[in-house]
């Protein structure tokens, strides 16, 4: 058996801070008019997507991954190792930071540490985002978080559409109001909230804070450095790789007409954040459009080629962070 593009169900999930930006930006079913996240590519046992068609159709993510390991070329891990999310954020975040994996091994049994990306899909004029601290030494954060000092200890970064965060574990960060955003990031729910601006959810209750982990938690480090992007061009597609790191790569694909492809990935975790074409593998044709979320299995992404102008988001998983390769020269994009 052949195999194909694996497109999946998300899920959405209602948060405090969420709004509609998702259905009106890309058409989604939501639940409610405060629908925060959807969790495009999950196999988090908080919200995972099922396949939405073809020989798996209504396989969870998980079990696609425990029971079909060759379709990710037959990668290790006891957890699919990633979680994909789009975020629409009407109001503030509450700032916060992530573990890292040796102490969430040590203090949240066995769950993973949580380093994330992003990219700015869409924002209000103004968005800001927050994004590590003032501060020398861990002395200085404990004063004035003390203090209430939150003015003098958040960086805050204005943010514009089509900028992308690496964020490792430890950052301190929080994105602010007004942004609709892609993340990728480590198979993880594990947050500490230093501050929440002291609001009250719907029961009129502060929403808990963790602010021991969190202290624990944030980085001295500094932020990650901001380079210039690696791009490749081959006809009719652009290839931008923004993130690399030892948990996922992010690449920005931008095609155009049509493209063939050939990525020696064990597999491609691809978001449709513009424009819609065609598929096509071994296994046939398949029809895609703005706001799908699929899977290419390790045969698929090993020679694939796409029709129709469209921008992809594509996370690649950890040790697949293989060059692009195209079937024709290309050429570094000016
Ligand atoms: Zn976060």
């Amino acid at each position: 058996m052949r195999q194909s593009p694996i497109f999946l169900q998300p899920v959405f999930q209602e948060r405090i801070w969420g709004g509609e930006a998702l259905r009106q930006h890309f058409g989604y079913p939501i639940p409610s008019t405060r629908t925060g996240e959807c969790w495009a590519i999950s196999a988090h046992p908080a919200g995972e997507s099922t396949v939405r068609g073809g020989q798996y159709a209504g396989l969870t993510l998980g079990q696609l991954w425990s029971e079909h390991r060759y379709l990710f070329g037959n990668a290790e891990g006891e957890r699919f190792p990633l979680l994909v999310k789009l975020i629409d954020a009407q109001t503030d975040l509450s700032v916060q930071v992530h573990p890292d994996d040796a102490y969430a091994a040590r203090y949240e049994g066995g769950q993973s540490g949580k380093t994330e990306g992003w990219y700015v899909l869409a924002c209000q004029e103004g968005s800001e985002i927050v994004y590590g601290h003032t501060c020398k030494d861990q002395d200085e954060v404990r004063r004035l978080v003390a203090a209430g000092e939150w003015k003098r200890l958040l960086g805050r970064v204005a943010v514009q559409p089509g900028q992308w965060f690496e964020v490792p574990s430890g950052v301190l960060h929080a994105l602010g109001a007004g942004l609709l955003v892609y993340e990728v990031q480590q198979n993880s729910d594990l947050t500490y909230r230093l501050y929440d601006y002291d609001r009250l959810d719907a029961d009129g209750q502060p929403r808990q804070l963790h602010l021991e982990q969190a202290l624990a938690n944030i980085s001295m480090l500094p932020l990650p450095l901001r380079k210039s992007p690696e791009k490749l061009e081959q006809q009719g597609v652009c290839i931008v790789t923004l993130i690399e790191n030892r948990y996922f790569g992010l690449q920005k694909w931008a095609i155009q007409g049509g493209a063939d492809l050939a990525q020696p990935a064990a597999y491609l975790l691809v978001s449709v954040i513009a424009g819609q074409g065609q598929i096509q593998t071994r296994s046939g044709i398949f029809c895609f459009q703005q706001g799908d979320h699929l899977i290419l299995p390790t045969e698929a992404a090993q020679q694939f080629s796409v029709q129709g102008d469209s921008e992809w988001l594509v996370a690649l998983p950890p040790n697949a962070q293989t060059k692009t390769q195209g079937c024709t020269n290309m050429s570094l994009c000016q």
